[in-house]
């Protein structure tokens, strides 16, 4: 009998990203055969986003879509499967699996039975023991992503997904270990640490910076990122490590969202702007390079002119080299969806539009600064612009380069020259390589 064939599709996020690739190393595992092309799929699987309601529009467009190939299973996952539960079957009246984010373990027999014809099924129960551990990895990348906490309970009053991701776990950190193993083994030179809150990984008696500590001695990789971090979880000793070793990228996205103290406090974030500086001073006594990007929300509720003006002088103090930027939209299901939101939308837009203008100034100060500078590239993909062929590569600081050169692959490291830039992006002149 022929294997099964599956095609996957993901929105959302770094974590649904990961979450999708182990999916697809635990589909392999059951013998399905991952497919490109979901017209010759025995099942569909749209991993989804909850974040924002039109995350969930746009998925629930793309499921009614995939719909019309009949013959196949569709099935959905994710944070919005979690949200929205069996009232997808009325959103999406195709659709034979629902299942969340705790639920993945499962997923591979519950589509081997709706393809042999079983019926319905819908698992959204919550366990906050689970974390996934990728078994194998397909293909090779320069830079990968490895999920090592899962969940959040910190509850900013305008975030879905303590709702919909459960409670804080962290992997074990002996787990973390053999995953790296089977990463460096694939070829990945660069790994990106992934949680709600990094920082705050604890396994045992192993917190974030031991952890890193035990990667430094444990693998070879070569540049260790992580994503995303609370301003409450922060520990000094990262900018230790990060002044002792380059393995360490000096880069960190640290969210603030907002510089008012009383915004902060409506949002729950659990700190004011003052300790907000306070870590990038320490951050910047240790390694004075050290860049750093960041999340924020105009508009919400209660925010006047004299709010947000803390908020832009927050970003000039700070110099962030960019950041997510977003109007507040009330989000169902979160405690700030029961405040008025009385932010008139003229006003967010025209806030946007000022935060913006004063970030891209910034940043573009910032970059600027390097031109003429030398920096070490980790290659990872090829891109073709125009009639031109480049590779496409990061600096340690997480700033993009392009660099043109026939002798290089992805995966390489080299030294190039920042010799100009096209928008933010750098076009380099390669010097050596190795
Ligand atoms: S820290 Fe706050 S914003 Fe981030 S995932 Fe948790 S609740 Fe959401």
């Amino acid at each position: 009998m022929r294997p099964k064939k599956v095609y996957l599709e993901c929105f959302g996020c770094q974590m649904n990203a990961f979450d999708t690739e182990v999916l697809e190393s635990m589909l392999e595992g059951e013998g399905f055969v991952i497919s490109k092309d979901p017209s010759e799929a025995d099942a569909i699987l749209v991993n989804t986003c909850s974040v924002r309601e039109n995350a969930e529009r746009r998925a629930i467009g793309r499921l009614n879509d995939l719909s019309r190939h009949k013959g196949a299973v569709l099935a959905v996952c994710g944070c919005m499967a979690q949200r929205l539960g069996d009232r997808l079957f009325e959103l999406v009246t195709a659709l034979d699996i629902v299942a969340g984010p705790d639920s993945y373990a499962a997923l591979p027999s519950a589509i081997s039975a709706a393809v042999s014809g079983e019926g319905r099924k819908v698992l959204v129960e919550k366990d906050g023991s689970v974390t996934y551990r990728l078994r194998s990895v397909s293909g090779s990348s320069p830079s990968r992503y490895l999920s090592i906490t899962r969940g959040c309970e910190n509850y900013c009053s305008y975030c879905i997904v303590p709702y919909v991701r459960g409670t804080f776990r962290s992997k074990d950190a002996c787990a973390v270990i053999e995953e790296l193993g089977l990463l460096e083994a694939s070829g990945t030179k660069e790994v990106t640490l992934l949680g709600q809150n990094v920082m705050a990984y604890r396994s045992e008696d192993c917190g974030f910076v031991d952890l890193l500590g035990r990667i430094l001695e444990e693998t070879d990789i070569e540049r260790i990122r992580f994503l995303t971090t609370h301003p409450r979880d922060v520990d000094n000793g990262i900018f230790t490590l990060m002044a002792e070793t380059d393995r360490i990228c000096p880069h960190i996205h640290l969210p603030f969202q907002a510089g008012s103290d009383r915004i902060l406090s409506i949002m729950n974030r659990g700190y004011t702007s003052s300790v907000y500086l306070d870590i990038i001073d320490r951050a910047r006594a240790l390694r004075p390079d050290i860049a750093f990007t960041t999340d924020i929300i105009v508009g919400f509720p209660g925010e006047t002119e004299d709010d947000f003006e803390e908020t832009l002088a927050m970003v000039e103090k700070v110099r962030f080299d960019s950041a997510f930027t977003f109007k507040y939209s009330p989000r169902e299901g979160t405690k700030s969806a029961g405040l008025e939101d009385d932010v008139p939308v003229e006003v967010k837009k025209s806030r946007l539009e000022t935060l913006n203008t004063t970030i891209q100034r910034i940043r573009m100060e910032i970059v600027a600064a390097r031109i003429g500078s030398v920096e070490e590239i980790l290659l990872d993909a090829r891109v073709i612009k125009g009639e031109y062929q480049f590779l496409k590569g990061r600096t340690p600081h997480f700033r993009n380069v392009l660099v043109e050169s026939e002798n290089w692959n992805p995966g390489d490291t080299v030294s190039v020259v920042l010799r100009e830039l096209s928008n933010f992006t750098f076009i380099g002149e390669e010097i050596t390589g190795r």
